[in-house]
């Protein structure tokens, strides 16, 4: 890649004043906390997914990773989920975990603002409610 294109990025987010992460990369901006923008299709999408067979797992450095089961017989769901993954987190890179890509993981520090569902022990023996703002966006 041509070093002019990276200094123009490097203005662009610097102009844009993204907050920036130890590695120089700018982090992703969470559209809850810094109103960015939100697919909210996408996003709607991927909450009934998460509902149904989703979990979010703390990872490392408080990055948060969400993780969608797929029923292996479902071959073209790995590749939906993984795309729909990308529209609510552009710079996230999903990848498919499992012999069949039985999980598609995405990691964010954001997530648990996107999925206030998030909380210790099993999400079934737990009392999950929508939150007013997600019921709003899944109506629209
Ligand atoms: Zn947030």
């Amino acid at each position: 890649m041509a070093i002019k294109t990276i200094r123009k990025w490097r203005r662009l987010y610097q102009r844009q004043g993204l907050p920036r992460l130890g590695s120089g990369c700018p982090a992703s901006p969470c559209p809850r906390c810094d109103y960015a923008d939100l697919n909210e299709s996408a996003y709607a999408h991927l909450l009934g997914w998460y509902l149904g067979d989703g979990h979010i797992a703390r990872a490392r450095r408080s990055v948060y990773v969400l993780s969608i089961s797929n029923d292996p017989k479902y071959s073209r769901l790995p590749d939906e989920i993984a795309a729909t993954m990308r529209l609510v987190k552009p710079t996230g890179s999903p990848c498919k975990r499992g012999g069949h890509a039985t999980r598609i993981e995405v990691r964010w520090k954001r997530w648990p603002c996107l999925f206030p569902q998030h909380g210790p022990g099993r999400k079934h023996l737990r009392k999950i409610e929508v939150a007013d703002w997600q019921q709003e966006i899944v109506a629209r």
